[in-house]
Parts: structure tokens; sequence; C-alpha cells
């Protein structure tokens, strides 16, 4: 097997393009796949200093890398999730990186900063990934804007957009459909929200990282046992093996004749989000979700009221870290 570029041997086939490269080449096109969808959707403008949502895992680290090659002075931020062991070797893995690539890392963890983990929240009738997507979305947010990004960078891979759009069709979750884009626009409360990996998979992030020889986190979260999500990408990675091309075909096809139509359908699009009352993120109640679970997670027996968390919100802002370069 020949690399289609150089005609040197390949190293990777990539049968959803009819395709196989070398080791540089394969790297050529990872940038190309990156840079593309960055101009195509209008994701980091000139001069704007994204900040990247850095999870130890293969796809953040290569895209962090991969910003950090097309010239964006990409800074990282990682959440401690205190999942265990997981979580500790998770954000030796982001340190790492940060070290060796002598970029900014800023730290924040959920037991310290909010006052509890994960499994605790999962232990209050929550299961964990729907509490742990909803403390990152929150905190990620709030920390990019707090420290003055204006753009918020995601290592969502192509697997990652089809299961969950393969997901959002089954439950025909509009609200959800409506904001599944590359590029969540910011205002409001909001950094904007890119996702610059969208045309790349599982296989070839992780394939980009071992040839750049990036360190990452391989072990399977211990609380993923159950999630929706990984189901449904066992469904989609036994279709795409009898046709490949199906994962691109769902999903690019879904932005370019589906999307369009929900214009107009999400609560952020029809002005139906107010402030917080107690954190002043946007939210459609008196109560963001984020700060439901704090208290549900903190004190189940605490019934949630706007005033509940202001002081213990104002005394951790301080304990957020920085590491690495700055
Ligand atoms: Fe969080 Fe679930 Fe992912 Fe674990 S598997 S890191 S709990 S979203
Ligand atoms: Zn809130």
């Amino acid at each position: 097997m020949k690399c289609r570029r150089c005609r040197a041997d390949a190293v990777i086939e990539l049968p959803q393009h009819r395709t196989a490269f070398c080791a540089e080449c394969f790297l050529h096109h990872c940038r190309q796949q990156v840079r593309r969808t960055i101009e195509k959707y209008s994701m980091i403008g000139a001069g704007e200093r994204p900040l990247m949502a850095i999870s130890g895992g293969k796809d953040s680290l290569a895209a962090w890398d991969l910003l950090l090659d097309l010239g964006y002075d990409a800074d990282g931020v990682y959440l401690g999730l205190g999942i265990g062991g997981y979580s500790d070797r998770s954000g030796e893995y982001a340190r790492a990186f940060a070290h060796q690539r002598g970029v900014k890392l800023i730290e924040l963890d959920l037991a310290t900063d909010v006052g509890f983990t994960i499994p605790e929240a999962a232990a209050q009738r929550r299961t964990p990934c729907s509490a742990c997507g909803l403390s990152k979305r929150h905190l990620l947010n709030t920390v990019a804007l707090e420290h003055g990004y204006t753009v918020l960078v995601t290592g969502h891979n192509l697997d990652d957009e089809a299961a969950v759009l393969f997901g959002n069709v089954m439950r025909w979750d509009t609200e959800y459909l409506a904001r599944q884009q590359p590029v969540l626009p910011g205002g409001d409360g909001f950094a904007r929200r890119v996702k610059p990996l969208v045309r790349l998979g599982e296989r070839e992030t992780a394939a980009y990282c071992i040839i750049r020889r990036i360190d990452y986190q391989v072990e399977e979260c211990p609380m993923a046992e159950g999630n929706r999500h990984l189901g449904y990408k066992e469904l989609l990675n036994r279709m795409e093996e009898r046709s490949p091309g199906t994962k691109l075909e769902f999903y690019n096809g879904f932005l370019r004749r589906m999307q369009p139509l929900l214009d107009g359908v999400s609560s952020q699009d029809k002005g139906d989000l107010g402030s917080c009352g107690r954190c002043g993120s946007p939210t459609t109640g008196e109560l963001c979700a984020f700060c439901r679970l704090t208290d549900q997670a903190t004190d189940p027996q605490h019934r949630s009221t706007p005033r509940g968390r202001r002081g213990r919100k104002r005394r951790n802002n301080s304990r957020r870290q920085v590491v690495g370069a700055g």
C-alpha cells in the first residue's frame, strides 16, 4: 500500500477517504483537515488567543498540538474531576505536554474549587457522565470568561459528534440538535465554543499522537460504564466497517441539510435565557443546572436557593492555579 501523496510506503489506511498515507503525509492530512475546518467555520479570529480544554486524552492533546503547529497561541485548561487515580494520571499527561511545549496550562479541580467530585455527584442519583458533562461545560466556560478568552476549543472528534447526533436523533431532541454545531457563537455569558477536530476520527487522533510521540491517557474512565454514547459509537463503528464513510456522510449531511432548518430553535436563539440567581450564568430557570448539581452533590438535604453558594464560589476563585509558561 502506497501513500497517495508521495508514493512512499503507507503507514495508515483511511477507508472513509479511500486513501492511505505515510507518516509525514498523514500529519499533513491532519493539519489540512483542522486548518480547513477552522477557516470554513471562522472558528478563531486573527490574533485571537484560544483556550484549549484538555482532558489528558488523545483528542484534546492532538488538538492542542495541531493548534500550536498551525500557529495559534493556544493556552490549555485542565479540570480535575476527582475520579481517583484516573484523574491523577490524566492531569499528569496534561502537565507533561504543557511543560514539553512550554505553554500555559490553567488548572482547576472540582473537589477543591467547587466542593464535590464526579463520583460524589453520581451518588446523588445523577449518571456520572451527565454530571461530568455539565460540570465541564459550566466551569470551562467560566474559566475562559474569567481569564479573558473569547474562544474555548474542545477536542470532540467525528466519532464523538456522530454518536451524539445519533443519540439526539433517536430522541428527536430539537434543542440539542439545534445546538449541535462545530461552532457555538459567544456572547451573553458564553465564550465561543469550537470543535476543530470534527473532520478527524478517533483512529486518526490516536495515530497522530503516536506519530508525534505525544503521551496520553489510554485508560478508559472507570465511570464510563453504561454511557449511552459508547453504545452508539459501537453501533456506528459496525456500520462504518460495512460501509466506510458512513459517519462522515451522516454528520456532514446533518450539517449541510438539516442544521440550517433548525435555525432559531434553541433557547439561546429564541432569547429565552435569563441569568442564574446565584452565579449569573445563562439559564432558563431561577438557578442554573450547575448550581443545582452543586447543591445536590455537596449537601443532599439542601434545597437550592439563589444565595446558597455565592460565598463558596468567591472563596474558591482564588484557588485556581496556572502552570507552565505564562
Ligand atoms: Fe466524565 Fe463520563 Fe467521560 Fe468519565 S466517561 S470523563 S464520567 S464524561
Ligand atoms: Zn448558577
